[in-house]
């Protein structure tokens, strides 16, 4: 028999019995007083069990109203099981709410101890719980602000900007209006299809710091520079004098100035990332014809190839905003760098074309590559694969340290492949947001 079929027998039981009960005394009654005498007492009987049903339906109604384990109803007969089994349900369901509750408190204890903020928001951007850490970041007050778009109440542009981007992937550098003393890093992580959480870490004294290392670098580099362009100048002045010095200084004096003006171009290149870096330094916005920047490099290429590469370059007719200058120098940075680490003999292409929505200015060479583990650092300042050919050519070692920081001002994105002894492809991205609309000319097409 199955525990289900047992359970019911157990309920319809005492109520089967007293049915029995009620034939037996009505055959009973009918035995001695007649068929008429036994449906009365039959009919009182039903009678009174109705009535009991009734008073027990009724307690039973009363109590579902307001279910407490306290107030459960006794029963008697069939009610006795129903009661105890309501009785347990509720009890079980109690302790498991109960348990739930602690769960959740202690969860909400532990969020709440982190040092970092946490905001748990839906779809909407709206505030679904938040630690004290993050009230005290974005100023807010979780009992007033439950329910509110964070958006409406963080109201600063960049973090409105971010929190709508949908491209989580670089946290923000957040310095909120209501605090600017304050430096924040605030990132997102989607943890369900409708919900997120906002983190948020003060990042004031590493800010601090890293803004003291790039004053003290941009203020060196600046230091440098008068001097170095007097030693420069007077170098020159050696090697033009009359009568010339004999050949042995000559060479010296030649050593020093290739020296003197390496350390020109490092101060060069280190003054423009701090300004880079500055967040004060805004970016400008040019319409920047980037088919004629393109032949302008072109030409360039082919000055510092001398005649060693085979350069050809084609660019499809499409402007960008976003600071010349900047992207000048990054562009260059790619194509020199092309030049310097191709064997005569090579192949450089120069390319600028629509990709993913956004376009792409393309650097491909045939040259010596970079094997794949240096790949992820080539970024980083003063880092080189190869120490001694970079400064033979003339690299400072951060060239492409330049490349990321003016892509990441025009929210773009540097892409490298290569592979040792067949040459690489550096792609400097940008999004559509950055495009202006096509202009009248064809896609123009120059080769070697
Ligand atoms: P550098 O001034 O040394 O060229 P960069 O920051 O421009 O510094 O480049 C970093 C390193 O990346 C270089 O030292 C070089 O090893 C490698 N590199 C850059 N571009 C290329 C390229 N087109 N082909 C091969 N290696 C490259």
């Amino acid at each position: 028999m199955s525990g289900e079929l047992r359970r019911r027998i157990r309920v319809i039981l005492p109520a089967f019995i007293r049915l029995l009960i009620v034939a037996a005394v009505a055959l009973a009654v009918g035995a001695g007083f007649g068929t008429e005498a036994a449906l009365w007492v039959a009919l009182g009987m039903l009678g009174a069990f109705f009535a009991l049903h009734l008073h027990y339906l009724s307690l039973l109604g009363a109590w579902l109203e307001q279910p407490s384990l306290s107030s459960i109803p006794g029963g008697w007969g069939s009610w006795t099981e129903v009661f105890n089994r309501l009785y347990k349900t509720r009890r079980a369901s109690e302790i498991s709410a109960r348990r739930l509750e602690e769960n959740e408190a202690r969860f909400r204890r532990t969020i709440s101890a982190l040092p970092e903020g946490i905001v748990l928001v839906d779809a909407a951007l709206q505030i679904e719980w938040c630690n004290p850490v993050a009230e005290q970041h974005f100023g807010i007050r979780l009992q007033a602000d439950q329910g509110l778009r964070i958006t409406n109440l963080v109201r600063d542009p960049a973090f409105i900007a971010y929190m709508t981007s949908n491209a989580f992937d670089e946290p923000l550098l957040l310095r909120p209006l209501a605090n600017p003393t304050l430096a924040l890093s605030v990132r997102v992580i989607e943890f369900e299809p409708a919900r997120s959480i906002i983190m948020t870490r003060d990042v004031t004294q590493a800010e601090r710091l890293d803004a003291m290392r790039r004053d003290f670098v941009a203020n060196v580099s600046h230091e440098l520079r008068t001097p170095l362009t007097v030693v420069n100048g007077f170098l020159e002045t050696l090697l033009d004098a009359q009568p010339p010095l004999d050949e042995l200084r000559q060479r010296h004096l030649r050593l020093m100035q290739e020296q003197a003006s390496r350390m020109s171009r490092l101060v060069e290149d280190l003054l423009m990332l701090s300004r880079l870096e500055a967040e004060e330094t805004p970016l400008v916005d040019d319409d920047v014809d980037v088919p004629a920047l393109v032949a302008e490099l072109e030409a360039e290429a082919r000055a510092l190839s001398a005649g060693r590469h085979d350069i050809a370059s084609h660019a499809e007719p499409m402007r960008v905003r976003g600071s010349r200058d900047e992207l000048r120098s990054a562009f260059g940075n790619l194509m020199s760098n092309a030049i310097r680490y191709t064997p005569s003999g090579g192949r450089i292409t120069l390319a600028w074309r629509a990709q993913d929505g956004g376009a792409v200015f393309e650097v491909t060479d045939t040259g010596i590559g970079i094997a794949a583990e240096h790949l992820p650092r080539l970024t980083e300042r003063f880092y080189r694969v190869d120490r001694s050919r970079s400064r033979e050519t003339g690299g400072t070692g951060l060239g492409l340290a330049i490349v990321k920081h003016v892509l990441m001002r025009h929210q773009g994105r540097l892409l490298i492949e290569s592979e040792v002894g067949r040459g690489s492809n550096f792609r400097a991205w940008l999004p559509a947001a950055r495009l202006r609309a096509a202009d009248e000319h064809a896609p123009l097409k120059r080769a070697a």
